[in-house]
This record gives C-alpha cells, structure tokens and sequence, in this order.
C-alpha cells in the first residue's frame, strides 16, 4: 500500500519531533567536580560515558591522558590525583565530546569507534560517515621549558575560574590569566609557577 503524501510528512515530521537518538535529545551533562583533599573527584563519570554511549575505561584512560596524573573508577565516580579546576574538568570532557564522539559530518552524537587496522575511526550511524579520531590538536601546547618564570606567551583563554581568572590548559599546566575572558588572545609573562599551577601577569 502507498502512503499518501501527506501521512509520510505526517510520519517525517512525528519523527523528527519525537525525542529518539536525535541531537535535542543529546545533552552531555554538566561534569560535577570537586576538590577533596589532594585529589580530584569527578562525581558524575558513570553518568557522562553512559550519556557519551563510550567505554568508561576509555574516558577515564583520556582524561588521565589530558591531565598528566592518575586516576581510578569508584563506583560512578572517577578520582584523579591532583587538583583540577571544575572549569578545566568540563573543558576536557567537552574535548572528548568533539573528538570522540561528535560526528563531524551531520554534527549527530549517535557514532561509534571502530578500529581499522590500526586506525581507530568514528563511525556514524545516522549518516554513514567516518574519519580517523581526531589527535588532539597541539593548541598552543609549549614544550616543558617554556613554562618558567618570566617567559612570555601567546595565549588563548579556555575558561573562566571560580576566582574569575581566565584559566588555560596546557599539558600538565594550568595558566591563570587576571581577568581573562574566554576566547579572548592575549599576552601573558609568567610569574609564578607552582607545581603544575602557573600564574602569569598581562601584557600588552
Ligand atoms: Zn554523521
């Protein structure tokens, strides 16, 4: 039996309203994390892979990765050595999001990682698309060396800290730019540097 025309839009637009695997329905939660003593707990890891339909393994194996420490699975939560900022905590699973997840040809979350030989690729199952997992793009990563007191850099404001400093993440470091707004290109002189916290003053 055909359908008529209009029972097909009918059914189109039924199906583009009714929340299934579509985009709208797709919303990363918002990562909860807080400090507790020397460690970093991320207490809604479980939830995010659930959402982000990947290996929990593999999240937590990208974040160790990003952050430069350690870090394990407890329960639904995910504890890392050190101590991350909630900005910097967000900014990487949103990283994640886009690499691992996102397809970068209809924008749709509902993909999966396949490997190709060696290759590990995304594959799309809403429009059939793939491309090799994108490596982390090097961003303005500096070499170890030049975060030191009294380098200058140019630099890219990722976020904002609870304190209201623009933070940006580099490697192992967090930079901590007075004032800072997201987005916003600046150049900074390093002028303090604390283990992996780097505190820098403006220039013009
Ligand atoms: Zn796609």
């Amino acid at each position: 039996m055909v359908e008529p025309y209009e029972a097909l839009l009918k059914k189109a637009y039924t199906h583009v309203t009714e929340p299934s695997e579509s985009v709208e329905r797709f919303s990363v939660p918002e990562a909860r994390s807080y400090i507790e003593g020397k460690t970093t707990v991320l207490e809604n890891f479980a939830d995010i892979a659930d959402v982000l339909r990947r290996d929990q393994d593999h999240l937590l194996k990208f974040l160790l990765g990003e952050l430069g420490t350690a870090g394990k699975i407890d329960g639904s939560r995910a504890i890392f050595n050190g101590k991350f900022e909630p900005a910097l905590i967000s900014s990487l699973i949103k990283s994640y999001t886009e690499d691992y997840v996102i397809c970068s040809e209809c924008g749709k979350p509902d993909t999966r990682l396949v490997k190709d030989d060696r290759v590990l690729l995304l594959r799309c199952d809403a429009c059939g698309g793939h491309r090799p997992v994108r490596k982390r793009k090097a961003r303005t990563e500096p070499v170890a060396n030049e975060v030191t007191e009294g380098a200058t850099l140019d630099v890219e404001v990722q976020s904002v800290s609870r304190r209201g400093d623009g933070v940006v993440r580099m490697g192992k470091y967090i930079l901590y730019i007075p004032g800072g707004k997201p987005g916003q290109k600046v150049k900074v002189r390093i002028t303090r540097v604390s283990g992996s916290i780097v505190f820098t003053e403006r220039l013009p």
